[in-house]
C-alpha cells in the first residue's frame, strides 16, 4: 500500500510532513473523529487531502467561503486530482451534474457550502455516494460562542446521521477551550476521538501596542522607520481611501481594499501588493482570507478588532516566512469607549428589536396575512431614513431577528454579477441572427473570462462596456436578452439585500428572542471585547502570552520581544526577564525556604539579574528574608 508520505511526495512534491500534520492524518486515517488546531498557514489542507487520497471513496469538504472553495478545487485539479465544488449561486442543473459526478465519476473531493447540506437534491444524491470522510474546515463557525458563528454549520450533524460510519475531521485556526468543546459536541464526535493542537505561538512576531493621541502621525512614523511590505487595517471603508491618500502624500506607495469594490479592482490591487509594486495595503477586515504573502513585515491596526480571535488572525498575516515581523495596534483611550459601545450597537434592546420588526412591516406596507414566504428587496438606508433608525443598530436588530428565525436578512455578500453560457461553444457559433453589438459583446466576453461553459464566472459590466465601446446599459440589456433566449445565464449584481419571511408574521409583543440568540451571545461578545481591551491596556503581561492564554495555552512563557517584555521594570531589568524570574522564584520558594545563594544557583541566570529581582520582591514584601533565608 502506498504510504501517506509517498502521497505527499507524489502530489505535492514535499518530503516531510510539518508539525502535527502526520498525527492528524494517522488519526483520521484510522477512522477516528479528529479535531486539528493549527494556525493559519500551518498546512491544514494537507491533513485531509492526503488521507482522502489514500482511501477509496469521496471526501466531503464543508467550508464557508466560495472563493476559497474555488481556489482549492483549482489547486487540486492542477495536481491531477478530481475535485468539484457545489455552492449557492449554481443552477439546479449544474448542481445535479456535479453531484452525479460524485456518484459515478470517481471524484475524490466534493467541496460544499454548509447552506447546501439540507437541500433535497444533495441528500438524495448523498445516499448513493461512497463517502470516505467528512472534513469541516473553519469548524469554529459551528459554535455560537465563537466569533464567526454560521447557523448552517449546525446541519452537519444531520449529515452525520445519514453516514453513521464515516469519520469527521474538524479543522480550525482559532478556538478558545469553550469553542473546542462546542465543536466536538455539535459535530457529535464519537468516543475515542482525538484532538491535536499545534501551539499558536508565533516566535518571530513581536506584538506591540502604541498608545498615541495622533494615530495618523504614528502610522507615518512607523512606516517611514521600517522597511518592507505592510498591511494597515481600519474598520471603515471610507478611511481605507483616506489613509491611502495620506500615505501617498508621504511617498509611501499604498492602495486600498474593502468589500465594496468590484472584483476587477480587488484583483488588480491585490496583485500589485502581492508582487511588491505597492508596499502598503490599507484594508478593512474583508482583506486577508486565503492570502499567502510570506514577506509581510508589519501589520498595523488603526482600530481595535472586536475579538482576540480576529486580531490574532489579522496580525498573524505578518511574518509567514519566519523572519522577524511586527504586529502593531494603535490605541487611544477613546478606543475603550468606542469598543464598549459596539456591545450595545450589536445587541440593541429587545424593545428596539421589536420596534424594527414592526417598522419593517409598515415599510413594506404588508397586509394582514402576508408573511411566511414573502420576499422583499430591502434598502436599509431608505428604511432608516423613513423610520429614523441608525443603520448600525437596525442592521444588528435584523440579524438578531434572523437568528431568532423570524426572517432571513441577507446583507451584501457575494453580490457580484455572474455569467455562464448554457449553449455549447459550437452551438454558439451556429447562431447567426445577432446584430453587431451582440456579436462584439459575446466575443469580448469569451476573450475576457475563461471556463464560461462549465461554470459561472464573475464578470464586470463596467469593464465589458469599456472594452466593447457600448454603454453599460446596453451591455446589461443584451445580457438580459441573451438570458431570455437561453444562450447564457446572467445573474446581475444584487445591489440591495433581501428580507424573506421565514415565519408567519406575529404581533411584536409575541416575538420570542431567547437567550440562545440574545443574552448568551451578548455575554460572549462582551467577554471578547473585554479581552481585547485587556490586551491593549495591560502594563504587565506579555502580549504574546496573553493571546495564547486566551486560546487555552496556559503553560506559555514570555516572548521577550513584545513592548511589555522589552520595557524596563523598576527592578532595573527588562520586564519580560523580571516576570520570568519572579515566576521561577515563587515556584522554587513554594517548595521550601532557600538561602539567597541556593536560590541563585537553581535559577541559572546571571547573578546581577537575580539579585535585582530578589531585592525588588523583598522590598515589595512579595517574599520575606530572615537571616539570609528567603521564604514566601
Ligand atoms: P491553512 O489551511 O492551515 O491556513 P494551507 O493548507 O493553505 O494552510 O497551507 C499553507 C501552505 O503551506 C500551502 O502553500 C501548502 O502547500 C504549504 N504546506 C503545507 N504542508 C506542507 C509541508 N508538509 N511541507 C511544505 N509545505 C507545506
Ligand atoms: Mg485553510
Amino acid at each position: 500500500m502506498i504510504t501517506y508520505q509517498e502521497i505527499l511526495k507524489q502530489y505535492w512534491g514535499y518530503d516531510h510532513f510539518r508539525g502535527i500534520q502526520e498525527e492528524i492524518i494517522q488519526s483520521i486515517g484510522s477512522g477516528k473523529d479528529t479535531l486539528g488546531l493549527m494556525p493559519t498557514g500551518g498546512g491544514k489542507s494537507i491533513t485531509f487531502q492526503v488521507p482522502a487520497l489514500a482511501q477509496e471513496g469521496l471526501c466531503i469538504v464543508i467550508t464557508p467561503l466560495i472563493a476559497l472553495m474555488k481556489d482549492q478545487v483549482r489547486n487540486l485539479r492542477e495536481r491531477g486530482i478530481k475535485a468539484i465544488a457545489v455552492y449557492s449561486g449554481m443552477t439546479r442543473e449544474e448542481i445535479i451534474v456535479a453531484l452525479e459526478n460524485c456518484i459515478f465519476g470517481d471524484y475524490k473531493f466534493l467541496y460544499i457550502s454548509p447552506e447546501r447540506l439540507d437541500t433535497e437534491i444533495f441528500q438524495a444524491k448523498l445516499r448513493r455516494m461512497k463517502v470516505s470522510m467528512i472534513t469541516v474546515d473553519e469548524s469554529h463557525c459551528i459554535s455560537q460562542w465563537g466569533y464567526d458563528f454560521r447557523p448552517a454549520y449546525l446541519k452537519i450533524a444531520d449529515i452525520r446521521q445519514m453516514l453513521p460510519n464515516v469519520p469527521v475531521l474538524a479543522l480550525t485556526a482559532t478556538a478558545t477551550p469553550e469553542v473546542v468543546n462546542d465543536i466536538q459536541q455539535k459535530l457529535a464526535f464519537k468516543e475515542g476521538s482525538q484532538t491535536f493542537r499545534m501551539s499558536f505561538e508565533r516566535k518571530n512576531l513581536a506584538y506591540i501596542v502604541r498608545h498615541t493621541e495622533d494615530k495618523q502621525k504614528e502610522l507615518i512614523r512607523i512606516l517611514q522607520k521600517m522597511q518592507g511590505s505592510a498591511i494597515v487595517y481600519t474598520r471603515n471603508r471610507k478611511r481605507t481611501r483616506e489613509i491611502t491618500e495620506l500615505l501617498s502624500n508621504h511617498q509611501i506607495t499604498a492602495t486600498f481594499y474593502h468589500a465594496g469594490l468590484n472584483n476587477d479592482a480587488k484583483d488588480i490591487r491585490q496583485k500589485s501588493w502581492q508582487q511588491g509594486e505597492t508596499r502598503v495595503m490599507v484594508a478593512t477586515n474583508a482583506f486577508g482570507m486565503g492570502i499567502d504573502k510570506p514577506d509581510v513585515r508589519i501589520v498595523i491596526h488603526m482600530d481595535m478588532p472586536d475579538s482576540p480571535e480576529a486580531y490574532f488572525q489579522e496580525a498573524g498575516r505578518a511574518g509567514r516566512d519566519g523572519q522577524k515581523a511586527y504586529a502593531v495596534l494603535l490605541y487611544t483611550p477613546h478606543d475603550k469607549m468606542n469598543l464598549s459601545k459596539r456591545i450595545t450597537d450589536t445587541f440593541p434592546d429587545k424593545d428596539y428589536i421589536r420596534k424594527v420588526y414592526e417598522d419593517i412591516q409598515y415599510f413594506f406596507q404588508m397586509a394582514m396575512g402576508d408573511g411566511l414566504g414573502c420576499s422583499y428587496a430591502f434598502n436599509i438606508d431608505e428604511f432608516c431614513r423613513n423610520f429614523k433608525h441608525f443603520p448600525v443598530q437596525a442592521d444588528s436588530a435584523l440579524k438578531i431577528l434572523t437568528r431568532a428565525g423570524y426572517l432571513e436578512y441577507t446583507d451584501e455578500q457575494d453580490n457580484a454579477s455572474r455569467l455562464m453560457f448554457t449553449l455549447r461553444r459550437d452551438e454558439l457559433y451556429k447562431l447567426q441572427e445577432y446584430d453587431a453589438d451582440i456579436e462584439k459583446l459575446i466575443h469580448i466576453i469569451l476573450r475576457s473570462y475563461t471556463g464560461l461553459f462549465t461554470d459561472y464566472a464573475y464578470i464586470n459590466e463596467e469593464s465589458l462596456a469599456i472594452r466593447t465601446g457600448l454603454s453599460r446599459e446596453r451591455v446589461y440589456e443584451i445580457l438580459v436578452m441573451l438570458t431570455q433566449r437561453h444562450v447564457l445565464h446572467y445573474i446581475p449584481q444584487k445591489k440591495t439585500p433581501y428580507i424573506i419571511y421565514t415565519q408567519k408574521r406575529v404581533e411584536k409583543e409575541r416575538l420570542v428572542i431567547g437567550p440562545e440568540v440574545y443574552e448568551k451571545r451578548k455575554e460572549s461578545y462582551a467577554f471578547r471585547i473585554k479581552a481585547m481591551i485587556d490586551y491593549a491596556t495591560t502594563e504587565e503581561k506579555c502580549r504574546s502570552r496573553m493571546l495564547l492564554y486566551y486560546f487555552g495555552e496556559k503553560d506559555g512563557h514570555h516572548c521577550g520581544h513584545c513592548d511589555i517584555c522589552l520595557k524596563k521594570h523598576p527592578s532595573g531589568i527588562r520586564f519580560g526577564d523580571y516576570l520570568e524570574l519572579k515566576e521561577e522564584i515563587l515556584r522554587l520558594l513554594q517548595e521550601g525556604a532557600l538561602s539567597t545563594s541556593e536560590l541563585s544557583e537553581q535559577l541559572h541566570q546571571p547573578t546581577e539579574k537575580t539579585t535585582s529581582v530578589i531585592s525588588f520582591l523583598i522590598a515589595e514584601e512579595i517574599i520575606r528574608s530572615q537571616n539570609g533565608i528567603l521564604s514566601i
